[in-house]
């Protein structure tokens, strides 16, 4: 358990509570989480490891208020998601929630700076102050060297520490990451998640990172799976 943990005692910074989510299939029904209870604090990562098909997007996507369960809730710093009006829950995932995928889905006709720029100018900072943070955080992103590259001039493990300087760029409170090193060979995959996991650390940041990968997975500071529909602790 972090030291931010004791500072923020008891309200998580997200908190999966009862979650129920299911799809319908043609005739049939798949039910996929049944009553899922999740909670994860201020400065503390999480790995949610689970095969194929199991439900860790559909998770992700739960916790980024992407999708909305068909019962129960997200709490984001102990407020209740479900009731929000569409405009404040908008708001909250712009604001409060970062969002990694296995592509990196940056602009190609942008500059790796710009893409980090666009959503700081969207949130309503100046295109000065917008530059001076994208600069520094691609900078403690090792990236100090790329800033006017286009994504199709990095390499697979810079498109994606652009991606997760991106996520970070209006300065969350929450980081979901979806299998975000899925793409990469593991010396890369490695390197990107050290990157991810030293900015977690000094940010704050709630994390959960699906992944499949063990050696990532070992050295965040929970593991949990799902099983039957709900999130079990790993050890
Ligand atoms: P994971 O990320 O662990 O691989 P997902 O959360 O993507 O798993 O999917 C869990 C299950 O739900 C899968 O069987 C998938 O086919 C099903 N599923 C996900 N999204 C939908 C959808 N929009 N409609 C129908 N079934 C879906
Ligand atoms: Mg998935």
């Amino acid at each position: 358990m972090s030291d931010a943990r004791a500072a923020t005692e008891e309200i998580p910074v997200i908190f999966l509570h009862a979650v129920e989510r299911h799809y319908k299939q043609g005739d049939a029904t798949l039910y996929i989480l049944k009553g899922a209870e999740l909670a994860v604090w201020a400065g503390q990562s999480v790995a949610l490891v689970a095969p194929s098909g199991a439900g860790k997007s559909t998770l992700l996507h739960l916790a980024g208020l992407l999708e909305h369960p068909d019962s129960g809730d997200v709490y984001i710093d102990g407020k209740a998601t479900a009731n929000l009006p569409d405009a404040e829950l908008t708001a909250t995932r712009r604001n409060q929630i970062g969002f990694v995928y296995q592509a990196h889905h940056l602009l190609p006709e942008f500059s790796a700076l710009e893409n980090v720029m666009m959503p700081q100018m969207i949130h309503g900072l100046t295109r000065a102050e917008a530059r001076k943070r994208a600069a520094e955080l691609l900078g403690y992103l090792g990236l100090r060297e790329r800033l006017m590259h286009r994504p199709a001039e990095l390499s697979g493990g810079e498109q994606q520490r652009v991606a997760i300087a991106r996520a970070v760029a209006n300065a969350p409170r929450i980081l979901l990451a979806d299998e975000p090193t899925g793409n990469l060979d593991p010396h890369t995959a490695d390197h990107v998640f050290s990157t991810l996991a030293q900015l977690v650390r000094a940010s704050g940041l709630a994390t959960i990172v699906a992944t499949h990968n063990m050696d990532i997975a070992a050295r965040m500071d929970r593991r949990v799976t799902l099983r039957e529909g709900l999130v079990v602790e790993l050890d």
